[in-house]
């Protein structure tokens, strides 16, 4: 990595020392470090401070034994994670990941992220992470609420509406949730908002389900407004069809764009006359089945195996499915048929040599912890809500939605601006949270 201040040389030399075996976890440090060399140069308290080695350790980290019964009565054991990183500004806030690719340094990436993109929402949120390795495909509705009581058996003892409020994240939606808060009362013998995305009956509030897609797009849609365009008649390719996807599918659909490509972990759809959402919902929501099922709906559109969704001509690529799916190949193709957007729904999506792809030829691209910051700030309303033991409407929630969109548009830009990066939202999405963080801990002094 190319660092010239010394002091954050220093920190992430032990960062890589400490954790050699966490590429995930460096690649996430990396970004937020050669984004913030000029501030750290320019505020010498950060190092008086030991603000960035403080920063980049997390406060807590627990694992735990999962083991729960099958449908054959066979004991299964898993691993369960639940990294709280930091809580200068708020508790500890962050999603739940059950997929078999999560290690500690997947949850850690996510958790050292999710600081950021917290900070950034201007709510008072704390960054964490949580899952487990297990895998939801294939499993019966019993078998993932037993698995869901169990991890919640442990973990209740370390979260709460003051502490730590988890939510989801990949395979971990409505159902999960539902499951793991159902656990949590009976541990715990109270009601409280110790969980978000929680089901409309029981608490959760309106528009969090469609947050981080829709908020996707908003926030788009101030980058479109910033070089006087809108999404009308853009062709949109979003990968990726789970929670995220399918509100960005949605929204920018309703904004007048067509959406012309869905993927999932074995292939993609492509549509031409964009995709019919109601299908979409209906095989992924209800169905739980996989894409290959959309030919039955629309059989004009193509289904391809394997990678190869960023090789479909866009306006605007949003990419909603996982960490390093977009790499700097894709990044070429994508900027040589013409697109001239990225959004990242889905976190750390594009790998460090894309992002460089995307300035230098000139695509306009919002990171992760900005552009997806709508989903954890739509859980701070659902956390607001169960404080106040009362529910806003959808139009209530989805224009603070919004707003929180802007302010985080304009944060990130202005701060880019400010520090002599105009249009680079990456470094002012990074210096604007690390300020947030960094005054939050500093103001806090630290304990000996
Ligand atoms: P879901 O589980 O609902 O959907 C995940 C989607 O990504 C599925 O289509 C899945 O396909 C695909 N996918 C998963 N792993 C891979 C892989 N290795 N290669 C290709 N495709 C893959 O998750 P979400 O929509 O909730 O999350 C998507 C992304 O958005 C994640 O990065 C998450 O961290 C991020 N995010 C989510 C938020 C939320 O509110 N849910 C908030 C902010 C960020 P398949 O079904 O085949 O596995």
């Amino acid at each position: 990595m190319q660092l010239s201040n010394s002091y954050l040389k220093r920190v992430f030399e032990t960062v890589e020392k400490r954790d050699p075996d966490q590429p995930e976890f460096l690649q996430a440090v990396t970004e937020v470090f050669q984004s913030c060399q000029e501030i750290i140069d320019q505020h010498p308290e950060m190092e008086r401070d030991g603000v960035m080695e403080r920063i980049v350790e997390p406060e807590r980290m627990l694992t735990f034994r999962v083991s729960w019964l099958d449908d054959n009565n066979k004991v299964q054991v898993n691993r369960g994670y639940r990294v709280q990183f930091n809580s200068a500004i708020g508790p500890y806030k962050g999603g739940l990941r059950f997929h078999p690719t999560v290690n500690l340094s997947v949850i850690k990436f996510l958790g050292f992220e999710q600081c950021f993109k917290n900070a950034l929402t201007g709510l008072p949120m704390g960054g964490a992470k949580g899952g487990s390795d297990f895998d939801p495909k294939g499993k019966s509705d019993r078998e993932i609420m037993h698995f869901c009581q169990s991890f919640m058996t442990e973990l209740s003892r370390h979260i709460g509406q003051f502490t730590d409020v988890p939510a989801g994240d990949i395979g971990v939606g409505a159902r999960e949730i539902g499951f793991l808060y159902g656990q949590y009362k009976r541990m715990r013998n109270e009601v409280t908002g110790a969980l978000t995305g929680k089901g409309l009956k029981y608490g959760g509030s309106l528009v969090r389900k469609e947050a981080t897609g829709y908020g996707l797009c908003y926030f788009v849609q101030e980058m479109l407004k910033s070089k006087g365009e809108t999404f009308k008649g853009k062709t949109v390719s979003v990968s990726g069809s789970g929670n995220v996807a399918i509100y960005a599918v949605e929204k920018a659909a309703q904004l007048g764009a067509t959406v012309v490509t869905v993927s999932d972990s074995q292939g993609y759809i492509y549509d031409a006359k964009g995709i019919n959402l109601e299908a979409l919902k209906e095989i992924k929501e209800l169905k739980r089945g996989r894409l290959t099922e959309y030919l039955e709906y629309e059989p004009s559109a193509v289904y391809t195996e394997g990678r190869g969704i960023w090789s479909v001509p866009c306006d605007i690529a949003l990419p909603c499915a996982t960490q390093n799916e977009l790499d700097e190949n894709d990044a070429e193709i994508l900027a040589k048929n013409g697109c001239r957007y990225v959004g990242e729904g889905a976190n750390m999506p594009s790998t460090p040599a894309a992002i460089k792809v995307f300035f230098e030829k000139n695509i306009y691209y919002a990171p992760g912890k900005a552009a997806n910051a709508g989903g954890v700030a739509t859980s701070g309303l659902e956390m607001s809500q169960n404080s106040a033991r009362m529910y806003w409407t959808f139009a209530e929630v989805d224009s603070k939605l919004k707003d929180i969109m802007q302010h985080i548009y304009f944060t990130a830009s202005q701060t880019a601006q400010k520090y002599g990066h105009p249009g680079n939202l990456e470094m002012g999405a990074n210096i604007a949270g690390l300020l947030r963080i960094s005054e939050a801990m500093t103001s806090q002094g630290v304990s000996w």
